[in-house]
């Protein structure tokens, strides 16, 4: 394609010829044109025309100790020039996957037995979902295979994860779902809870939906629940009170297995340790990804119960083998740099960092809820949702959805933050290392963004 904007072996016009985005419009992209980021310090990044900006998503839900932390980059170097790699499969082993497997089941909130490596979020949500189906072959249940997800819930974007994740755009054109998989009501009381109804009573109908699914289906052929605590990439939606209460108490009627996806909530996000700690949830399996590196190394994990493993191993043992595993998985570099990164955030208690800067940046947020564009202010820990509306009463957009969201964006980002509007929900999850004032210049950038495009 013809590039007028650009000069022909710049950067932009190399990416605009050879780089295919993910979560791009790939025929708008010669005329957008890339945002090029060049370097990162803390809480913020600089492009390539050496503006700075403050990273309000932490790059996807991502950089929890920042952008440039050298305890990491050392611990990276040092794993590097030790062993830069090694895998786990016929029983081989190595320090850092030992060490980070015994360190990730001392931090669940419930009690878990071992712990799987992947490569990526999508990669971990795959991997249980064909380990369930190995687990009901073993316990012979060859029916209980499937497993339901939410609407808007989000979980990666392989053909199975993808196939669990419940937003239209993951599966227009790509032939998604797969057979199998249902997707529940999504728990959004703002948006769906009908007049007059509580958010208790609008707790019991997202259980009552569940149930009736699962009575329709056949209990017996529903292996597992796939849920984030708090609905990330969907729109950051906190569940209402008393949900996971009663959605676990379906789920332990049925017999049927909580696969908690920590991937955002995981490491601090929540105000705890991990979204199931903030929510009193019981989870068999918990799949961790992004701020278990601060996302510096591509590295996942899941751990899961007893209930869950011993029918897998079970039934390796009759087969012989596990016929599954990654290059990968328990990548030496990775299972290093997760291991500072925990004990960074532990020694600098960013978890509580993360209560307190995002209870304060929160209630600066709702000092917004009267502002005409404003729908609903929502989040717990440091992971917070602007909704915009233009018209309040009927909780909507006029126009096509994400227009306003996007105006926004664009006008953050012309203030000096990024963020990411889901719709049009702004996201705001910056760096558990944000500081009292680094908030307040953030909501300071919210503030005048919001005015720019009223
Ligand atoms: N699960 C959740 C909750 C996520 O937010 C994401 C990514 O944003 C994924 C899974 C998929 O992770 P990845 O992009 O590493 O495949």
């Amino acid at each position: 394609m013809n590039d007028m904007k650009h000069l022909p072996n710049s950067p932009e016009a190399r990416d605009i010829a050879y780089h295919f985005h993910g979560y791009t419009n790939a025929a708008a992209h010669a005329e957008t044109g890339p945002m090029i980021i060049e370097r990162g310090e803390g809480i913020y990044v600089y492009d390539s025309g050496g503006n700075r900006y403050i990273e309000a998503l932490s790059g996807l839900w991502s950089a929890a100790v920042g952008f440039n932390e050298p305890r990491l980059a050392k611990a990276a170097a040092d794993q590097m020039a030790k062993l830069p790699f090694y895998h786990n499969f016929g029983h081989k082993s190595h320090g850092p996957a030992i060490d980070l497997a015994e360190k990730l089941i001392s931090l669940a909130p419930v009690e878990m037995s071992k712990v799987f490596y992947t490569n990526s979020g999508s990669e971990a949500n795959d991997t249980v979902l064909k380990m369930l189906w190995y687990r009901s072959n073993s316990l012979g249940q060859p029916e209980r295979k499937k497993v339901i997800a939410r609407q808007r819930g989000y979980h990666g974007v392989t053909i199975a994860s993808g196939s669990l994740t419940g937003l239209p755009n993951n599966h227009r054109s790509f032939d998604l779902p797969i057979e199998g998989v249902l997707h529940t009501t999504c728990p959004h009381f703002w948006k769906d809870g009908a007049p007059g109804e509580t958010e208790e009573e609008f707790a019991s109908r997202c259980a009552a939906d569940l149930e009736a699914l699962i009575e329709a289906e056949g209990p017996e052929t529903i292996a597992a629940f796939f849920a984030e605590p708090v609905m990330g990439a969907g729109g950051v939606v906190v569940p209402p009170k008393t949900y996971w209460e009663k959605i676990q108490k379906v789920l332990n009627k049925y017999d049927i297995l909580l696969i908690a996806d920590e991937v955002i909530c995981g490491f601090g996000r929540t105000g705890q340790m991990f979204g199931s700690h903030t929510f009193g949830m019981k989870p068999d399996v918990m799949v961790m990804s992004k701020q278990i590196t601060s996302s510096y190394v591509p590295f996942t994990a899941f751990m899961m119960n007893e209930r869950f493993y011993a029918p897998i191993a079970e039934e390796s043992g009759r087969i012989g083998v596990l016929g599954h595993g990654y290059t990968g998985g328990s990548h030496p570099l990775g299972a290093a740099v997760a291991l500072e990164n925990i004990a960074i955030i532990e020694e600098r208690e960013l978890v509580r960092n993360a209560r307190l800067v995002g209870a304060r940046f929160r209630k600066q947020l709702e000092s917004l809820q009267d502002h005409p564009l404003v729908g609903e202010i929502r989040g717990v820990g440091f992971i917070a949702a602007l909704e915009l509306v233009n018209d309040k009463r009927a909780k909507s957009v006029t126009g096509p959805v994400g227009q306003l969201g996007g105006l926004m964006n664009a006008a953050l980002q012309r203030n000096g933050a990024i963020s990411r509007n889901l719709g049009d929900a702004i996201a705001f999850c910056p760096p558990l290392i944000t500081t009292e004032e680094q908030a307040d210049d953030l909501f300071a950038i919210v503030k005048a963004s919001l005015d720019d495009v009223t």
